[in-house]
């Protein structure tokens, strides 16, 4: 194995355990002219680890335009360039985007070297529905706008999937309670191929209750993965979307028992049903 004159290369790199490395990318890490790393400090561990000896040079979201013409430059000099993120793949959540572009667009060419991604490990090995899914990065900061975002996400049939972070897991889980029904499917995968490593899968409210009673669910690096809305499940509770958005337009006029009452005229579903739903559309409707 070597590796190409004038390539770019897009180098997976472990999210935690250094053995998670493939073959291919510490032959191309060693033998390209330069590596352009997130934060070479943190890089220098891996690559001692490997006794690879290529210089680096730092690529980060700060420097992006005037790097890539620096890298880009090497190319044209016939020289083989491998980017790097901190962890995982590049690009994915990581900078690398207006580089490959670039390199692209002059007509070199990039190749991937595959390997560990902290989502598609969590999504491997949490039990929810991997046969559709968003991945959305990281949610924005504020509790307003990620609510916004459940609430699109509460009627989707794919698996939602993000990043979050230690300072906001405890907020965006309650959050996420706050929208979603309380028996939906969710997985935290925390801290990923590291000591530490912890994969939860229960009910919003089970997970809720583990994440706040156990501090150190609380530590590290996390994915969450929410199962999406099913229909089947829906109807198999005897309720169908239009039988919801009746009862939630009788709540908005009328008291749970007579909006209840109304529905079980109207519907014909059973009244244990349509009060259980009640009370869950009421509760939703108070969080915002
Ligand atoms: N490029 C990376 C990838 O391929 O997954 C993602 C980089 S992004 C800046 C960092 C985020 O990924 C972390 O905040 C965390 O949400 C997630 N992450 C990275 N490593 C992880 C791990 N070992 N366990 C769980 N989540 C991880």
């Amino acid at each position: 194995m070597s590796n190409f004159n004038g390539t770019l290369y897009i180098v997976a790199t472990p999210i935690g355990n250094l053995a998670d490395i493939t073959l291919r990318a510490l032959d191309i890490l060693k033998t390209v002219d330069i590596i352009a790393a997130e934060d070479t400090r943190n890089s220098k561990v891996l690559l001692q680890h490997y006794s690879i000896t290529t210089p680096m040079t730092a690529y980060h979201e700060h420097n992006e335009d005037s790097k890539s013409n620096f890298l880009l430059s090497k190319l044209e000099q016939g020289e083989s360039v491998a980017l790097i993120s901190d962890a995982g793949t590049p690009l994915i959540n990581d900078p690398g985007y207006p580089l490959v572009g670039k390199v692209r667009r002059a007509g070199f060419k990039v190749m991937p070297i595959p390997g560990p991604c902290a989502f598609v490990a969590a999504l491997s090995a949490s039990g929810i529905a991997t046969d559709r899914f968003c991945f959305e990065g990281f949610l924005p900061r504020t509790s307003g706008a990620r609510k916004a975002i459940f609430e699109i996400f509460a009627k989707k049939p794919e698996t939602l999937v993000f990043y979050e972070s230690s300072h906001r897991i405890v907020k965006c889980m309650s959050d996420i309670q706050e929208v979603y029904p309380s028996t939906r499917k969710i997985s935290i995968a925390r801290e990923l191929t590291k000591t530490f490593e912890t994969i939860v899968m229960g009910s919003i409210e089970e997970v809720q209750e583990l994440l706040i009673s156990d501090n150190n669910m609380q530590r590290g690096e996390f994915v969450v993965l929410i199962e999406g809305y099913d229909k089947k499940t829906a109807k198999d509770s005897g309720l169908t979307d239009e039988d919801i958005e009746l009862l939630s337009t009788l709540l908005t006029e009328c008291s749970v028992k007579t909006a209840v009452k109304l529905a079980v005229k109207l519907t014909g579903q059973a009244k244990k049903e349509l009060y259980k739903a009640a009370l869950e559309v009421n509760a939703n409707n108070e969080a915002d």
